[in-house]
């Protein structure tokens, strides 16, 4: 059996009531096998990336200790996201539900379905900040240090009162 790792994992949603979408999503993920749900984020407004015709998502990270390989962690997460009705149309574009694996461990992969640390990650306030609340400026980010050196000092990031 593998050792346990924890993954972080990014959620993002704008259609279908987005903030639905989101806890029903942490459920699924909290129900996983071999997983455990260590911290759920809190939720955030933020504005589109990509196209800008489109509602402000949602977004939120959690923390999921977990003995699936990397691939099965994302079939699960790919499954979560059909399961709640995510079409695949326009390069970010609107959908009720993004599942992205942020980080595995510290582990760094690279294969033709999976890239971690998720490539966005650096550069995205709203992955970082919803991390950094539940994990904190000292989790290693392979190949960039720690999250503490990409956070953004000041965050702007509008969070939804529960
Ligand atoms: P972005 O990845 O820039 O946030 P997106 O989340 O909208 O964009 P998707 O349509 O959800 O992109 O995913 C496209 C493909 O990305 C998936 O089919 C999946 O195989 C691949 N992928 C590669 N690395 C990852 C990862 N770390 N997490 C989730 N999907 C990944
Ligand atoms: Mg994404
Ligand atoms: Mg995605």
């Amino acid at each position: 059996m593998r050792a346990p790792v924890v993954a972080s994992i990014g959620l993002g949603s704008n259609l279908d009531d987005p903030m639905a979408q989101i806890r029903r999503a942490t459920a699924a993920l909290a129900a996983l096998p071999e997983s455990r749900l260590l911290a759920i984020s809190s939720l955030y407004r933020t504005p589109p990336m990509g196209p800008p015709d489109q509602p402000d998502y949602v977004n939120a990270a959690v923390l999921l200790e977990t003995r699936l390989a990397p691939l099965a962690l994302l079939d699960a997460l790919q499954a979560i996201e059909a399961a709640q009705g995510r079409v695949r149309a326009e390069r970010w574009g609107p959908r009720t539900l993004d599942l992205d694996l942020l980080l595995y461990g510290e582990a760094r992969i690279e294969t033709p379905r999976l890239t971690v640390p998720h490539p966005g990650l650096p550069e995205r306030d709203f992955v970082l900040v919803p991390l950094r609340e539940i994990a904190g400026a000292d989790l290693p980010v392979p190949g960039h240090g720690r999250l503490g050196d990409l956070s953004p000092a000041e965050a702007t990031l509008e969070r939804i009162d529960a």
